[in-house]
């Protein structure tokens, strides 16, 4: 069982005892992370991402509207439920039309998803549950405070460093890119875990979830970059399967089938 899983033996008898919706938090809240989630949050922006699909005339859903309104409007109960910190956030979403951005998130819940990779993707409702709920679970989980803060004890002690001081060290240490590569990889593992819970939580029956990394391992050339930010498809599907029995018991007894 992955390790920021809480007590999931009780979640599941539970969760079969009660046989109807009810709150089921999975993790518990981050803690001992440099800054504070206000200043990690303040420090990161779309305002990038908007420019470039504005620039292209390609801000905004088109094909895809109505369901990804329904989709994320899904994923927000289950995701609100998880931690204190959570339940606050001004979760949002945001579509461009960009080929190039396929979809990520901020630590402030705000999501950004690309109607290119659905279209590219040919995504299912439960496919498109899966990539929400990923991303949603980089922001409950607090992964970029935890990369910040792990980056800055990499980093001489002496001097005092603000949040944009660590982004500029990764734009351009590449060896502390590097470095923290099994911490990248170790939070995907985690979204990807969280995002397919949360997603059976909302509904989205587990193994059709899935289906959108086992086709990201049929699609995968086996080229590997030097420092990728990202765990190899096989080894993140491996990990999504052995996590299925709970997925699917969690999304029968969750009173919230689609
Ligand atoms: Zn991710």
């Amino acid at each position: 069982m992955p390790t920021w899983l809480r007590h999931c033996c009780a979640l599941t008898t539970l969760a079969a005892a009660c046989g109807a919706a009810l709150g089921v938090q999975l993790v518990d809240e981050p803690r001992s992370l440099g800054w504070s989630a206000a200043e990690v949050a303040g420090a990161a922006s779309l305002q990038q991402t908007l420019a470039q699909a504005d620039a292209a005339g390609a801000l905004g859903c088109e094909r895809h509207c109505g369901r990804l309104a329904r989709v994320f409007d899904r994923l927000l109960e289950p995701a609100r439920e998880q931690t204190p910190q959570a339940a606050q956030l001004p979760w949002a979403l945001t579509v461009v039309r960009l080929p190039d951005v396929a979809a990520y998130s901020l630590p402030d819940g705000q999501v950004v998803i690309s109607e290119s990779l659905i279209d590219d993707r040919d995504l299912s409702d439960e496919a498109l549950a899966f990539v929400l709920a990923h991303e949603m679970a980089h922001s409950i989980l607090e992964h970029e405070r935890q990369l910040l803060t792990v980056g800055r004890l990499l980093l001489p002690r002496q001097v005092d460093r603000s949040v944009h001081d660590m982004y500029v060290e990764f734009a351009h240490n590449f060896g502390l890119l590097k470095t923290l590569e099994p911490v990248l990889h170790q939070g995907e593992f985690e979204a990807d875990e969280l995002g397919l819970l949360l997603a059976a939580l909302a509904g989205y029956a587990p193994r059709r979830q899935i289906e959108f990394m086992q086709n990201e391992v049929a699609d995968d050339d086996q080229r590997r970059a030097v420092s990728a930010t990202h765990p190899p498809p096989l080894e993140r599907l491996e990990r999504l399967q052995s996590l299925l029995p709970l997925a699917v018991r969690l999304h029968e007894h969750s009173g919230r089938s689609r």
